[in-house]
């Protein structure tokens, strides 16, 4: 027998359980997988994983994010899930950053 499928509402909750907020900051720091890009990584289920902040920023907040978009951080802290921290930029303006090419947009 499979395991039954976590609800989107397990989901959301397990995904809290991966930040916690660093004292002296008002980033929202991520504590799960990472990335060799240095992003979070977020399992939402088997098969498929997403950048934490995208899951942040597409899921939990709805926000519109293109697929020819970035989604960049004001802070410069790359798993912090704060969206108050985020902005989305237009691909390719960072092409020479490290590790662009490992990456899909999720
Ligand atoms: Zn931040």
């Amino acid at each position: 027998m499979p395991l039954p499928k976590p609800t989107e509402l397990e989901t959301r909750q397990r995904f809290w359980t991966h930040v916690e907020r660093r004292e002296g900051s008002e980033c929202l720091m991520w504590t799960g997988a990472l990335l060799v890009s240095g992003y979070g990584q977020f399992k939402i289920r088997v098969g498929k994983t997403i950048r934490a902040h995208r899951y942040v920023w597409k899921v939990l907040y709805n926000l519109p994010l293109e697929d020819g978009e970035d989604l960049r951080h004001t802070c410069g802290v790359r798993i912090c899930m704060n969206v108050a921290h985020m902005y989305t930029e237009p691909h390719g303006k960072s092409l020479l950053q490290k590790g662009w090419s490992n990456e899909r947009s999720a």
